[in-house]
């Protein structure tokens, strides 16, 4: 998505261990008008898909999938990440390990609001190794729910989760797909 790209090659801060900064636009503070236009493109890459939720991660992909849900008409799911998991039974549970804290989440959704006859469309903002996406597949996955696609704002594409999910056969649509970043020039390359 070329605005997106744009976007990203002004505002985008290569930071060091393969990590992109984009607080002023998508992490932090957050430009809906640009929200807007992705929810549009997901909009038109999943027009025939039948999905009734939206399914992202706290924290930061909720602002995302929330302005994307306005495009499909259905709510939005987000997994909790939880200080302690209770074993009711109330609870879908997986553990994720987080790239950029690189520490592991228990994480934690409703079963109120994920069942079998529900199509997931999963968003988040960024795709690295594939720990986010795995562990919110493997929550719709015990709600006996469809995954029906993925869509990321931001995938690298030096990193291996995309490619993971697309040889296992998940739909994934990435708007931006970084191939490369170079620290030193602060240089992006986009597949
Ligand atoms: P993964 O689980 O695919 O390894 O990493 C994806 C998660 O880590 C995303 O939910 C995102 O919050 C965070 N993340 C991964 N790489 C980056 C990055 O380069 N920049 C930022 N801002 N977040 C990232």
């Amino acid at each position: 998505m070329e605005l997106l790209e744009e976007r990203i090659r002004r505002d985008g801060v290569v930071k060091s261990e393969g990590v992109l900064k984009v607080d002023s636009f998508l992490n932090h503070q957050l430009d809906i008008d640009l929200f807007d236009a992705m929810g549009e493109e997901f909009r038109r890459l999943f027009a025939d898909a039948p999905i009734t939720k939206i399914l992202t991660i706290e924290a930061s992909g909720i602002g995302i999938a929330c302005v994307v849900a306005r495009h499909f008409g259905v709510p939005v799911v987000f997994a909790k990440k939880a200080q302690s998991i209770n074993l009711d039974g109330e609870m879908y549970t997986t553990r994720i390990e987080s790239f950029t804290h690189s520490r592991v989440y228990d994480v934690i959704v409703s079963k109120k609001f994920l069942n079998a006859d529900d199509h997931v469309l999963i968003i988040d903002d960024f795709l690295a190794n594939g720990c986010a996406l795995n562990g919110l597949i493997e929550l719709v996955d015990e709600a006996g729910a469809t995954v029906e696609g993925i869509g990321i704002a931001i995938e690298k594409g030096f990193q291996p989760g995309g490619d993971d999910l697309r040889h296992r056969g998940y739909r994934l649509e990435s708007l931006a797909i970084v191939e490369s970043m170079d620290p030193e020039t602060g240089e992006i390359a986009f597949r």
